[in-house]
């Protein structure tokens, strides 16, 4: 990489934090760069070339001038897809931001993740579209296999058996069955683990149109466990 070169990507803001009176500091995920991390000077100033362009979970075309120091120099910036529902509805603002921090988190610092990138522009894009959070846990699940800890939901990992697999284990990663589940393992509603397995079948658009709130919401919360066991670092949610 020839440094003080102009570079440009797309990605998905990850995180905004304000920097002075007028500034603003950007962590986006790129779709070939890896994860970049850098100031956008005059970001906040009315009428700047960023202005409203820069909000967490929008993706963006944007330049950079190539440097061996943490933080860039973001020279430009123009919405791709802006996303606006994940930013006005507290359950969308929740979901999107427990997946952003998911990224954030599982992405080491500057090298490529095109797949992830890819994979968070089109459920990003599709929880705008739906106005509504059940893609967030199948996300998140799939995120999780991407990096390498996919959960066993076929079968009981202690007996095999591969019926009533009720309880699920975020540190073991698997389904349980009722004879080997210990106490501290989630009690799974029944529909849950059967749309797991057709989100993990490429199903995920049949999935979505019929899951119950309920379903999706626990797939939800069994993800972020899981994320947060494997990662040791809990993840960001705006409270009620
Ligand atoms: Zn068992």
């Amino acid at each position: 990489m020839t440094l003080g070169k102009t570079i440009r990507d797309s990605g998905i803001v990850l995180r905004t934090v304000k920097l002075g009176e007028a500034d603003r500091i950007v962590t986006i995920l790129t779709v070939q760069n890896g994860k970049i991390k850098g100031v956008a000077k005059g970001a906040r100033k009315s009428g700047s070339k960023y202005s409203a362009r820069l909000e967490t979970g929008s993706v963006v075309d944007f330049q950079w001038i190539s440097s061996t120091k943490e933080l860039v120099r973001i020279t430009q910036t123009d919405t791709l897809q802006a996303n606006r529902y994940l930013r006005e509805d507290l359950d969308l603002i929740n979901s999107t931001a427990r997946m952003l921090d998911a990224v954030d988190v599982l992405c080491e610092d500057h090298s490529p993740h095109p797949d992830l990138a890819t994979m968070t522009i089109k459920a990003l894009a599709t929880m705008n579209e739906m106005k509504s959070t059940n893609v967030c846990g199948a996300f998140l699940f799939k995120l999780i296999s991407l990096e390498g800890f996919a959960p066993d939901i076929n079968s009981c990992p202690d007996c095999s058996r591969s019926d009533n697999l009720e309880f699920f284990s975020p540190d073991k990663a698997a389904f349980y069955c009722p004879d080997c589940a210990s106490l501290n393992m989630i009690h799974t509603l029944s529909a849950t683990r059967i749309s797991l397995q057709a989100i993990f079948e490429g199903k995920l658009a049949a999935v979505l149109k019929s899951i119950p709130s309920a379903v999706a919401l626990e797939i939800e919360s069994m993800a972020v466990a899981m994320i947060e066991y494997h990662t040791g670092h809990g993840l960001r949610a705006v409270s009620v």
